[in-house]
């Protein structure tokens, strides 16, 4: 080895050994609550509740908060519970994860795949899974609980850690918020929130400042036709047909109305009429989801729906105008711009730079929208839940690998966990690290 090669192998000894050493001990941090978290995560897995019934698992996770010393109040906006750790002056951040599983019959296979079934809001029966990685963010919160319980002499200020209901139904955030989220507690001065996906490898994670999703409307339009007997249509105004115009119709808002590269999804999930093949009903229904980034496109498309469905109706000879009714809809997440740069350090620290990814915007929609409206400027970051092989050989082919909301949807919960508890930890250091002013003045819009 010569003098200069001996130089470049210290130099890089030297500017390499601290990253390698605050990862280990990240690691080390994350190995003592582990199995803890682990064996939390295959219990809620194993016991999942649908929206707005969270009862049980609000419950399981509130009394190991208790246990480690959070002050703790439960049944904030439904089954919502709000757990809040003092440890002096500083800010107040907010963690946040959802409770709820969904309406779907496992198919993983795992040893400990849910065999639970339920009745839904409309009574009826349906198998019930995590089939969106709930289960792995509220192990993760509780993992990161402890470590932070654990080692208050690394931060200051309030940890305020949310048990939101009601995700998947677009309904929770909303619902703590009404129920005095912010005016029975303190308003938190940032909020943090994560979600595991197949998007990427487990073991890393994904920043997306500014637009992170989309916004996403609930639109039921209704067509009111004049039903009789099939084989007398002259004596009829038949809404099926209406109804399937109008679907044509609206393809052409996308494809014909808004500037083409402008993010415009709307799409038609469901058409509802009629019950026999020679009756034409009085009346057809239909739902749709429109997904945009813009709120001026938005608008626009709203605007064009009701436009179309009137037309289509009046041209049709319908006897009354078809009813047009945004029923559910949510904003984009927002990611604050500085508050992504500054959290990239601390990410990249713990868990190593090449495991920090730069996301890209998701079509996907999420209410934590809502706390962000609320005046929350968040960061909402992604967590790979991809097994690194099977995503490797799936860039390769082109193959697809199970999504959230999928009966298939299995993360790999060892690393991904491990990387979800570390990543908290981090980001929630950082954050509760100097003073509220200081750390609003770094916000977008300061
Ligand atoms: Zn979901
Ligand atoms: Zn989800």
């Amino acid at each position: 080895m010569t003098r200069t090669q001996l130089l470049l192998v210290l130099t890089f000894l030297f500017f390499a050994a601290p990253a390698v050493t605050q990862t280990a001990a990240a690691s080390r941090e994350v190995e003592a609550v582990y199995a803890d978290s682990h064996s939390l995560y295959v219990d809620l897995h194993q016991n999942p509740e649908l929206s707005s019934h969270e009862t049980q698992t609000a419950a399981k996770i509130a009394g190991r908060l208790r246990a480690l010393g959070y002050d703790v109040t439960e049944h904030v906006g439904g089954t919502g519970m709000v757990a809040r750790l003092k440890n002096g002056p500083g800010p107040t951040v907010m963690l946040r994860t959802e409770l709820d599983a969904l309406p779907v019959e496992e198919k993983t296979g795992l040893p400990y795949a849910s065999k639970v079934h339920a009745k839904d809001d409309a009574g009826h029966e349906v198998p019930v899974m995590h089939a969106c990685g709930h289960d792995l963010h509220m192990a993760a919160l509780v993992g990161t609980a402890a470590i932070m319980a654990h080692s208050k002499d690394t931060w200051h200020g309030t940890l305020m850690l949310i048990g939101q209901p009601a995700e998947e139904t677009i309904s929770g955030a909303k619902v703590m918020l009404e129920d005095g989220l912010l005016t029975r507690f303190p308003k938190p001065d940032v909020g943090v929130a994560l979600h595991v996906s197949n998007r990427q490898p487990a073991g890393t994670v994904a920043i997306t400042p500014g637009i992170y999703n989309t916004n996403a409307d609930s639109i039921r339009i209704r067509i009111y036709g004049k039903g009789g007997h099939g084989a007398s249509p002259h004596t009829t105004i038949d809404p099926i047909v209406i109804a399937a115009r109008t679907i044509l119709a609206l393809q052409t808002i996308a494809s014909r109305e808004v500037k083409p590269g402008e993010m415009a999804v709307v799409t038609v999930g469901y058409i509802h009429a009629g019950t026999k093949n020679n009756i034409i009903p009085d009346e057809a229904e239909m739902g749709l989801t429109v997904r945009t980034y813009k709120a001026e496109v938005r608008k626009q498309i709203l605007a064009a729906i009701s436009r179309i469905a009137k037309a289509e109706a009046q041209a049709g000879g319908a006897i009354r105008e078809p009813s047009v009714e945004r029923y559910e809809g949510t904003d984009a997440v927002y990611n604050d711009p500085p508050l992504a740069r500054r959290l990239r350090t601390p990410l990249e620290a713990a868990l190593g730079k090449e495991n920090v990814l730069d996301g890209e915007s998701i079509n996907g929609s999420e209410d934590y929208a809502y706390f962000i409206e609320a005046g929350i400027p968040s960061l909402y970051f992604d967590l790979g839940g991809a097994d690194p092989q099977a995503y490797a050989q799936a860039q390769a082919t082109g193959a697809l690998l199970p999504s959230n909301h999928s009966s298939l949807f299995a993360p790999v919960v060892d690393p991904a966990l491990h990387t979800g508890i570390a990543a908290e930890v981090a980001v929630l250091r950082n954050l509760l690290s100097g003073s509220a002013e200081d750390l609003r003045r770094q916000l977008a819009g300061h």
